[in-house]
């Protein structure tokens, strides 16, 4: 049996491309996904939470993020109205499927105008976004819909990992799954996602596709309480702030941030990392962010996403996990220990995490670059630079190299289109579904007008 179109990874882009392709009328798609379907997944930090139904966006904060500048690339690929469009089409298939409609936020207004400009004199860039924020419970709910809707129309294979993407002369034939057996398809889409970066990057390396690097982004989860900066969070539910460091001139800057949020533990296979989700009606005291210190190499070293590893690798390493220190002890250069934790201001949500001392983990550049951009919010929103802000590492954010694609996202093997994460185009749950759009009308075009094998 052929396919039509065999879809690698449902995350996102994934599932936004299945149903695009079911909604105009294709018939013989194949889902492929090597994690549990959404019912089986369990948001346990032990599991791999970035696999299975709904892929890494699954226990995510669920913010969809309408900023062009931020979530990606995408935009790169078409002109600004289109983008703006395709962004409003995937919002709306968002909202079919249960998010929620009024939990908008960002708005531009003279008070998000003001704080522009009181960043500005903290020397940050604050960044205008509009999101629409659906909540950890929210994004599970879109996801059960989404499944439900597809199940019966679509084949759709959890625990079922695909090997290999087959292509012959130029063209994508199909994929080879792990137990050996071929599944034939007259067109691929892979959406792996960050998890599968690497299988992305040896399928680019087996089929000759270009590629480019990536940055590698490396930094800490802070945590301190909400009342500090329920000011700008009230507003703007997230601030994007965009800071360059005094010693270095690096580009440092704030992501996810999460009012009444809670710090959590990600693993990726043997890798236990930091991040932070919110649910959407039920609040801690705290507010967490991370601040991310970006790394672009050139020559010779091209790999990234093993840096990033590395680093990471120390905290494992000398924690078992995840390590939590005061900022406190940070600048007073000693560890903080259970004791400290325990009488420190801000309690942590994150309970399994080590006292610990992060100048053991971090280089002095990143370092240098958490501490002055710290202060640098600090003078935006007193009381960041308290004594009592918790500091989690390492967060580190991996970021496929790049595969180079054409406007329809086709890769340079004809009827190959790569798209979301793992393709490097994009970086968040927005662009990734739109970009799955963008993929499966490219392939619904074609197979429409060439309905029979060339
Ligand atoms: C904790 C957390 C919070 C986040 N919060 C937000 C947020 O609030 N807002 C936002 O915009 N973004 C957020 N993100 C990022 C967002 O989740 C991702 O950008 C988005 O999920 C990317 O979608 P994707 O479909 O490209 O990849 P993914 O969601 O990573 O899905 C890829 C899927 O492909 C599967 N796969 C990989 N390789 C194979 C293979 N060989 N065979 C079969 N299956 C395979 C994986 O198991 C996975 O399920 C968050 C991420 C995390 C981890």
């Amino acid at each position: 049996m052929e396919y039509q179109a065999i879809i690698v990874g449902a995350g996102p882009a994934g599932i936004f491309s299945a149903l695009t392709l079911m909604e105009k009328g294709i018939d013989g798609i194949l889902l492929l996904e090597q994690g549990k379907g959404i019912r089986e997944r369990t948001s346990s930090p032990s599991r791999e939470i970035l696999c299975g139904w709904g892929g890494a966006g699954a226990y995510s904060d669920g913010k969809l993020t309408f900023s062009p500048d931020v979530g990606g690339y995408l935009g790169e690929y078409m002109s600004p109205a289109s983008f703006r469009d395709l962004l409003s089409r995937t919002d709306g298939i968002f909202l079919r499927y249960g998010a929620p409609r009024e939990r908008l936020f960002g708005d531009f207004s003279p008070e998000v105008e003001a704080l522009v400009e009181r960043a500005r004199r903290a020397e940050l860039e604050f960044i205008p976004n509009r999101i629409r924020h659906m909540g950890t419970e929210n994004c599970r709910t879109v996801l059960c819909n989404l499944y439900d809707d597809l199940k019966d129309r679509i084949e759709i294979r959890t625990d079922c990992r695909a090997e290999a993407v087959l292509a012959g002369e130029g063209l994508a034939r199909g994929v080879r799954l792990e137990d050996g057996s071929v599944e034939r398809g007259r067109f691929v889409i892979a959406a792996p996602g960050r998890s599968g970066s690497r299988w992305m990057k040896d399928q680019a390396e087996a089929l000759g596709l270009q590629t480019s690097v990536s940055p590698v982004d490396i930094g800490v989860r802070v945590e301190l309480p909400a009342a500090f900066l329920n000011e700008i969070t009230d507003l703007t539910y997230e601030s994007k702030l965009v800071y360059y460091s005094r010693t270095f001139d690096d580009r440092v800057r704030t992501f996810c941030m999460n009012p009444g949020g809670e710090v959590v533990n990600e693993r990726s296979g043997d890798l236990i990392t930091v991040n932070g989700h919110s649910f959407a009606n039920r609040k801690s005291e705290n507010t967490n962010f991370a601040i991310l210190v970006s790394s672009m190499f050139t020559e010779p070293f091209r790999d990234p996403i093993a840096y990033g590893r590395y680093i990471a690798q120390l905290a494992n390493l000398l924690s078992g996990g995840t390590i939590v220190q005061r900022l406190g002890d940070l600048l007073a250069g000693r560890r903080s220990t259970r004791a400290r934790i325990d009488r420190c201001l801000t309690t942590p949500t994150l309970k399994q995490a080590v006292p610990g001392d992060l100048s053991y983990v971090f280089p002095y550049r990143h370092l240098r670059d958490i501490i002055e951009m710290i202060e640098a919010m600090d003078r935006l929103a007193p009381g960041v630079s308290s004594r009592h802000t918790l500091l989690y590492g390492v967060e580190v954010k991996f970021y496929s190299n790049r595969i180079e694609v054409t406007e329809e996202l086709e890769t340079g093997v004809k009827n190959l289109f790569a798209v979301g994460d793992g393709a490097g185009l994009t970086r968040g749950l927005l662009q990734a579904a739109a970009s799955g759009i963008v993929a499966a009308e490219a392939v619904a075009g074609r197979l429409h007008h060439e309905p029979h094998d060339s």
